[in-house]
């Protein structure tokens, strides 16, 4: 693979970060996932928005502007052939050669390093045929989830645990509500209504939640953006998930119940098709 650091393209094997970088030190770092399909890039415009603000919010600097990363994304994509995949973006704090919880000054040049992987059949994924299987779990990480900060170890052991317990995924539950899922969004469809949690610190601002939302609206579908409980979602007629990587991801399955039939929902399936459907139509 080639991948970018710091204005360099380079064989994997030769790409190299400090030791010191506060992103590898202290999860310093922010990070974005772009798919690609059709060898074009998904939603980069609403990927490259909530990198800068996640950047504001940490007072973080860009590393360089959108048309730059624009740039960088599209020549790593043609230089690695990726038909179907992801791209990989990370900036961190950088560092000014030590480790110390004091930001390093000002003029710190941040780490921007960008990779992509391949993955043939990512839109006709067999997991989304099938549908998946999550657990519940207590969402015990940090307050503002909204930052797309690369302190993904909670998140990990969720989708152990999941593993651990033969299902796919795991839904983070606080003070009794569905949150999000460990690396997607959370809904559930309950008599043709839609219901998913409001945006908030609490939660990521999905790229896809947003165009989902917006296609489910434009489709004449009822959404209600509230709470809910892991109960509610249990005695879902079908639920599903969102992030860029799996697009929309039916559920069919929570902590062991089964929702509707076992298989993917229609209204799910729907949402997938239109926005697969969309997505490719103003991929760039
Ligand atoms: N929530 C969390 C915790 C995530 O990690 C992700 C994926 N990055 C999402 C939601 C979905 O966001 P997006 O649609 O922008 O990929």
């Amino acid at each position: 693979r080639t991948v970018y650091v710091n204005g360099e393209y380079l064989p994997e094997t030769e790409a190299k970060v400090s030791i010191f970088d506060r992103g590898f030190l202290f999860a310093d770092a922010v990070y974005e996932v772009t798919s690609v399909l059709d060898g074009k890039l998904i939603d980069f415009e609403g990927h490259a928005v909530r990198l800068e603000r996640s950047l504001n919010e940490l007072d973080m600097q860009s590393a360089c502007t959108k048309e730059e990363l624009l740039g960088i994304h599209r020549k790593l994509v043609e230089l690695n052939e990726i038909e179907e995949g992801l791209v990989y973006l990370q900036v961190s704090r950088g560092s000014d050669g030590d480790r110390d919880f004091v930001f390093p000054s000002e003029d710190t040049k941040p780490t921007l390093v960008l990779f992509t992987q391949n993955k043939p059949g990512l839109a006709n994924s067999p997991a989304a045929q099938k549908g998946a299987k999550v657990i519940s779990i207590d969402d015990i990480r940090w307050g503002r989830r909204d930052i797309k900060t690369v302190q993904l170890l909670y998140p990990s052991m969720g989708k152990m645990m999941a593993k651990a317990a033969g299902a796919d995924d795991a839904w983070l539950v606080e003070d009794g509500y569905v949150t999000e899922g460990t690396s997607n969004n959370a809904y559930y469809v309950k008599d043709g209504k839609i219901i998913t949690r409001p945006l908030s610190n609490d939660i990521l601002h999905g790229i896809t939640r947003k165009a989902v939302l917006r296609l489910a609206e434009e489709a004449q579908m009822t959404i209600e953006e509230r709470l809910f409980t892991i109960d509610e979602a249990k005695e879902a007629d079908e639920a599903f998930t969102t992030s860029a990587s799996a697009f929309v991801m039916p559920v069919v399955e929570i902590d062991g119940a089964q929702l509707g039939d076992g298989t993917p929902g229609p209204i799910a399936k729907r949402l997938r098709e239109i926005y697969l459907e969309e997505a490719r139509a103003k991929a760039i």
